[in-house]
């Protein structure tokens, strides 16, 4: 792993870094430093006006610093003179206690504290658009029932097998491509890994989605519902929790119900426990709200869960157990911050470990047909508002993703629906105006 970014440079040819951090709406911000200054700029960060970025900073506070982790430099795969690698915010020489990649490293210390190494793997499903974003990119992709359309996806071959050969060249082990249930969705799979690389090769791949479409001419959203009545983009997180040097997965135990062990059955006892709090981190925009909870779509399924549920492998529910040792959370949408969206589940899930939390029953039926007959089980919230305010009201929550951050999120994300609840809308007109 790389320690020195100045030599890094210089073995592969790179004359630009692009030192990059994560905000608390998802954005990535960065500057792009030549590599004469990389030295300096290992040292002492990039500087960056806080204020300008979603860090609920104000324009008087003094700069940010963000320093690059050489861990995670990466060669831009489609620009080769540039290398993206993760920054840290600090200020005054102390961490930006609310900025996520912060947040997420303090929780993955504390679940090394406890002995525990969080792995997981995320399915970052997107559209391929035109570039004005208005429609799809193909006119001939209209299959009522389009998942794993083979001829949909030879269509964007170029596009795919790019990212797919970026992924395989970056030795994160891709294994496989598909068109998935919405007419211009697509999903591209790699192996798990502990929670902060995941983090940032989730970041990394959004970018390179992007950048690798708009090469092409075409435009990449994550954006999880872009269409009325078609499946939305969601992101699945694949959980297991191991040793310390990784060579004991402690989820698995084929004595148990799916073979998820005790300890697998307490961290998702947290998963379920948390889990309408969590959605305001997991589900962060208006449009989330549009995923979960929404009417069938055109391919007969929306893929996504509406209320607080745990299964086998049956994709209905909010958790599912696929196998031996992990479980899929189907909760979180392709608008969750990758950093956040780790710190939450690890969040969660450390206190489920500690209070003994018990999941409740799995249920095996098919949630989208018999939903209704199940009572006792929490509805999803409906929308950001409910979302912040399942958040506001979890203390537990809000204490282990610390203060700073939590109330800062909280601010921001009522910043953000207090706009929306702004607009004046078609829909308010047509139903109103002959009132
Ligand atoms: P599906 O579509 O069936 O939900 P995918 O194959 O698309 O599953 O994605 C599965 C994800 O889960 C991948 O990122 C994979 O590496 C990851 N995964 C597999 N085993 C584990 C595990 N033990 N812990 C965490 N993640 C895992
Ligand atoms: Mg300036
Ligand atoms: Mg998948
Ligand atoms: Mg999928
Ligand atoms: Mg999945």
């Amino acid at each position: 792993m790389p320690t020195d970014l100045s030599a890094y440079a210089a073995e592969h040819g790179v004359k630009y870094f692009m030192i990059s951090y994560t905000d608390l709406f998802g954005g990535q911000r960065a500057k792009l430093v030549p590599a004469q200054a990389i030295g300096d700029m290992q040292r002492d960060g990039a500087g960056f006006a806080g204020f300008a970025t979603w860090l609920d900073l104000t324009p008087a506070h003094p700069d940010v610093f963000a320093l690059p982790d050489p861990a995670s430099v990466i060669r831009l795969p489609w620009k080769p003179d540039v290398a993206w690698v993760a920054a840290d915010c600090t200020m005054e020489d102390e961490p930006v206690a609310q900025a996520p990649r912060v947040v997420l490293k303090r929780l993955v210390e504390r679940a090394a504290a406890e002995g525990l190494r969080v792995k997981t793997g995320v399915e970052a499903e997107f559209f391929l658009l035109n570039p004005d974003g208005s429609a799809i990119s193909d006119l001939y992709d209209t299959a009522e029932k389009p998942c794993y359309d083979q001829q949909a996806v030879m269509r964007r071959y170029d596009v795919i097998a790019e990212i797919c050969d970026a992924m395989l060249e970056l030795g994160w082990k891709p294994y496989q491509n598909d068109h998935e249930d919405a007419n211009g969705q697509f999903e591209m799979n790699w192996e798990y890994d502990d929670a902060l690389a995941t983090a940032d090769k989730h970041s990394f791949f959004k970018f390179m989605v992007k950048s690798v479409a708009e090469k092409h001419g075409l435009r990449a959203t994550f954006m999880p519902k872009p269409f009325k009545g078609l499946t939305g983009n969601g992101c699945h997180c694949h959980i297991s929790v191991w040793n310390t040097d990784g060579t004991r997965n402690a989820f698995a135990d084929k004595e148990m119900p799916f073979g998820l062990s005790a300890k697998g059955k307490c961290f998702l006892g947290g998963i379920m426990k948390h889990a309408s709090a969590l959605a305001a981190i997991t589900n962060p925009t208006v449009n989330s709200y549009k995923r979960i909870n929404a009417p069938r779509t055109i391919s007969g399924a929306t893929w996504a869960p509406n209320s607080v549920t745990w299964t086998g492998n049956n994709r209905t529910h909010m958790v599912r157990v696929p196998g031996p040792g992990r479980f899929e959370l189907r909760l979180p949408d392709g608008a969750a911050n990758p950093y956040l969206l780790q710190a939450i589940v690890i969040a969660a899930g450390l206190d489920g470990i500690a209070c003994d939390a018990d999941p409740g029953p799995h249920r095996d039926i098919d949630m989208y047909r018999e939903g209704h007959t199940i009572t006792d089980a929490p509805r999803l919230p409906l929308n950001l508002l409910d979302a912040l305010r399942e958040f506001e009201k979890d203390e537990g929550l809000r204490g282990a993703l610390g203060t700073e951050f939590s109330s800062a999120y909280l601010k921001l994300k009522h910043g953000e629906w207090n706009s929306y609840c702004s607009q004046f809308t078609h829909w308010e007109r047509d139903t109103t105006l002959d009132i």
